[in-house]
């Protein structure tokens, strides 16, 4: 585990992603499920940057 990256999108992406950066868009992407090992694809519903961006709270100022 490397401190200071988001875990799951690290993981989805193959690459390190800082907690200090934006959380990156992880719709489109397809990873494998951890425990059942089948092919699992991200879409706006399970994307976190996509929900900042539909919820005006996450994004007011
Ligand atoms: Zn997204």
């Amino acid at each position: 585990m490397t401190p200071g990256t988001w875990l799951v999108a690290t993981t989805v992406l193959g690459r390190p992603v800082p907690v200090a950066g934006r959380y990156p868009h992880l719709c489109g992407m397809t990873t494998t499920a951890t425990r059942s090992g089948n092919p699992y694809r991200y879409t706006g519903r399970n994307c976190a940057a996509c929900a900042q961006q539909l919820d005006p709270r996450a994004g007011a100022g």
